[in-house]
């Protein structure tokens, strides 16, 4: 096993493991061929757990999808961002893992192995697009690791030192190193290097200009992600409705509650739930994603951006099939998004979510078992909503 592959493999059985702390079994058929099954399932779960260098990995892999989500460029871009750092591009070496035994060897340069990682970062090809442009490349080039990359490239997107023009252009850049690979691969054609980077520039330079004349367009929020702690507005006309499951063990009641407001941080309804015991944290968060579903449907809103602070469970909503055990969950919380006209779904920060998460511990804290929905705010959280209102000025 090559060391790009042995990365890979790591990187992937950090994502592997339940919350109940067993292989997911779907996953890892799906992804690995039988022998690297076997291996896999060799190793003890709980030991690939617990070592640090591992988890720091999978935690700067959350931190570059969140990131991903949070920044505002097109969703065509960011999908494909997404999807280079989900590692759910299309390159031989991945087709590989899923047991499909084709040449891996590169075809642009014939040298390195085609995984997403040579395709943006390490191929001469990429490298050779990359110096049309005014791109600053790491000291010591780019490394073996796509999250290291991946990382280097954010950071430069953020780079003040660079000028606007060349940081807006970078996911550009990639999307039409992406593009260029393609093109080769699949249609034998090949424009010129200096043609594409322009390109990219002119692409980047059109979609600033119409995204600064439209500031409020709902579509690009599907899916959005705030990374820092503040809550966060909803577009104009659109409800945004935080929630939150306060599970506490798999023998008790969890309390559940859900706060919608608009876009000025006003509240409209807000609503509170005991839940019966669920075996996981999950499992209550899809519930209560539900209930506040169905009762929002009940009061006839029709644009709405559920929000939640837990990632695993948007995940799940959105990328159903990663998570086939909660599938009966979230095939029908997604039959009621169709309800709606707008239904995204967002991860909000924990401190962003914090009013949601406070009504909800109050379900179990003070046993305040009896479910009701009123309008307007809970007036013991006046002062805190009317400081959230103002966190968007
Ligand atoms: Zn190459």
């Amino acid at each position: 096993m090559n060391k790009q592959r042995l990365m890979d493999l790591e990187l992937k059985v950090n994502t592997l493991i339940e919350e109940d702390g067993k292989w997911n079994e779907y996953k890892i058929n799906e992804l690995f061929p039988p022998a690297d099954v076997k291996r896999i399932k060799d190793l003890p779960t709980g030991s690939v757990n617990d070592q640090p260098p591992k988890t720091a990995r999978e935690h700067l892999h959350i931190e570059l999808k969140n990131w991903i989500w949070t920044s505002p460029r097109s969703p065509k871009i960011r999908m494909f961002f997404w999807r280079a750092i989900s590692g759910a591009l299309t390159v031989s070496d991945r087709l590989r893992t899923r047991g499909i035994n084709i040449d891996t060897t590169c075809h642009l340069c014939q040298q390195g192995t085609e995984s997403i990682c040579h395709i943006l970062f390490n191929c001469p090809t990429a490298l050779h697009l990359l110096s049309e442009v005014d791109f600053k490349l790491p000291t010591n080039g780019f490394s073996m690791s796509l999250e290291e990359n991946m990382s280097y490239v954010l950071d430069l997107m953020e780079d003040h030192s660079i000028p606007l023009t060349t940081r807006r252009a970078i996911p550009w850049f990639y999307w039409n190193i992406w593009k260029n690979r393609n093109a080769i691969l699949y249609s034998g054609t090949q424009e010129p290097s200096s043609i594409i980077m322009n390109r990219a520039v002119e692409e980047a330079e059109i979609w600033a200009e119409v995204n600064k004349s439209e500031p409020q367009q709902p579509i690009v929020r599907t899916a959005g992600i705030c990374l820092d702690n503040r809550w966060h507005p909803p577009y104009h006309e659109m409800l945004k409705c935080n929630l939150h499951a306060n599970w506490r063990n798999s023998e008790l009641h969890s309390g559940g509650a859900w706060i919608a407001r608009d876009h000025r941080g006003n509240v409209r309804f807000h609503a509170r739930e005991a839940f019966t015991n669920s075996p996981n944290r999950m499992i209550a968060e899809l519930r209560c994603i539900t209930w506040a579903m169905q009762s929002l449907a009940d009061l006839r809103i029709k644009e709405v951006v559920i929000a939640s602070d837990h990632p695993a469970v948007i995940e799940a909503i959105l990328k159903p099939t990663l998570w086939p055990r909660l599938r009966s969950f979230t095939g029908y919380i997604n039959r009621l998004r169709g309800t709606f006209n707008i239904c995204d779904m967002e991860l909000e920060h924990p401190k962003g979510n914090s009013i949601a998460r406070d009504i909800s511990k109050s379900v179990t804290r003070e046993g305040r078992f009896q479910s009701y929905l009123a309008m307007g705010e809970p007036s013991w959280l006046h002062d805190r909503l009317q400081r959230e209102s103002r966190t968007d000025i």
